[in-house]
């Protein structure tokens, strides 16, 4: 059951002028602003609440809830941020939104900036990202030429580390600090950028907000499952005929992208596996792709929602191969701050590297385990976790081919697609 079907993030990007603020307005954007401006912010808030609405950037806290907390506050929220890090491998969803529908995302942090009484805002924009960038800056000129910004809008380049998504560490970073996570408590509501409160919503996640409160939070809550409502960016890759970004309702099941949207998976080759939502998500074999891509509904599958990036291998493809690739961006991008993942990772990819080398010895496979079961649950941050769990469900799902692997040096069987 996904409910109605409507396109409000990516509708207008067949446009070639669509980052141009007068075709934005032409098909209605900002006028979700002035419906705004014209409610008390407490209404903003509540409206957000009631509309269900949870981040898009892969934890899927409820955006509501997390501005109340930031409305108790007595040291009320002074910053927004706009975490547009996007480095998950598989993820370019917000990408899209940045370099074709800025307006969109304007539109949506100008509504959260008056919901919060934030007095300046910030795009925390991905280093690898120069095109969105350009697309951005003339954006922000052309909203504060037509009077819709009614605060400053910075654009801060980050510099191309992967935890600084994270947000504790994106907030670090942004104040000029060393990019690195912190303890919560306290959470950026209450002591975020430069000590004050603030407010940090990814890229995805702003831009629901124009149509949230233009149409109100009912209209929304039509809209894919009512347990996690409103419509969803997915980025396909990998092994399919027509990769791209998909806007489909929540709950779209895992089979439809790929094989509706997606085209199906390349030159008619049976699928051997999906990472549901970026590869720090778990993987999934074959069987489990009715599963609705939402975030209550994967877990539940074995896996989790993510960012949605849904990256797909056809059968031939060595799977030892994609774990250890896997860590090997696990390692390069730890921050080194604990010694479970900054060593650990660094482990589990070199075993995995022998495994994949031909050198694999008796009893790597239990080896893996015990590093990764160690790394889990034992981190400062999620990235320990998801470079324990590339491990422990690749070997979960596959754990004959790996013990293949071990036996037989994978570069003399058959090659991938
Ligand atoms: Fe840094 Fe890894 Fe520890 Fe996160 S889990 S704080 S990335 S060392």
């Amino acid at each position: 059951m996904t409910g109605v079907k409507v396109k409000y993030l990516l509708g207008n990007i067949d446009n070639p002028n669509s980052a141009d603020i007068e075709e934005y307005e032409k098909a209605g954007g900002y006028q979700a602003l002035g419906k705004a401006l014209s409610m008390e912010s407490a209404m903003v808030i509540e409206e957000v609440k009631k509309s269900g609405l949870r981040g898009r950037g892969g934890a899927g806290f409820p955006t509501g809830m997390k501005w109340m907390f930031a409305d108790r506050d007595p040291k009320f929220p002074k910053y927004i941020v706009c975490n547009a890090d996007e480095g998950e491998p598989g993820t370019f969803k917000d990408r899209i939104i940045l370099e074709k529908n800025p307006h969109v995302l304007i539109e949506g942090m100008a509504i959260a900036a008056h919901a919060l009484k934030a007095e300046h805002g910030y795009i925390y924009l991905r280093g690898e990202y120069p095109a969105a960038k350009k697309v951005l800056e003339t954006a922000i000129n052309q909203a504060q030429r037509r009077g819709c910004l009614k605060f400053p809008l910075h654009i801060h380049q980050g510099a191309g580390a992967y935890i600084c998504g994270e947000e504790t560490a994106l907030i670090d970073s942004l104040g000029g600090k060393r990019g690195q996570p912190r303890l919560k408590p306290p959470f950026p509501v209450s002591e975020g950028l430069f000590g004050k409160p603030t407010v940090v919503n990814n890229v995805e996640t702003f831009a629901n907000l124009p149509f949230i409160i233009k149409n109100g939070a009912e209209e929304y809550l039509k809209i894919g499952n009512p347990e996690c409502p409103g419509n969803k960016l997915f980025p396909v890759s990998g092994h399919v005929e027509r990769p791209g970004v998909f806007e489909l309702p929540m709950g779209t099941t895992l089979r439809e992208i790929i094989y509706e949207h997606a085209g199906g998976v390349k030159g008619g080759l049976a699928l051997k596996a999906v990472i549901p939502g970026g590869i720090s998500t778990p993987v999934l074999p074959p069987d489990k792709i009715d599963c609705p891509m939402d975030f209550v509904s994967v877990p539940k599958w074995g896996s989790m929602l993510g960012s949605g990036a849904v990256i797909v291998f056809a059968e031939g493809t060595c799977l030892v191969k994609v774990a250890w690739r896997s860590l090997k961006f696990f390692e390069r991008e730890s921050c080194g701050k604990c010694t479970p993942c900054r060593e650990g990772t660094g482990w589990l990819r070199a075993i995995l590297e022998r495994i994949e080398n031909g050198q694999g010895r008796e009893g790597d496979i239990g080896l893996l385990e015990d590093v990764a079961g160690n790394i889990a649950g034992n981190t400062f941050c999620p990235l320990g976790d998801g470079a324990a769990s590339v491990a422990l469900n690749f070997i979960r799902h596959f754990r004959s081919e790996f013990e293949g692997h071990i036996k037989t040096d994978c570069r003399k069987m058959a090659v991938g697609p």
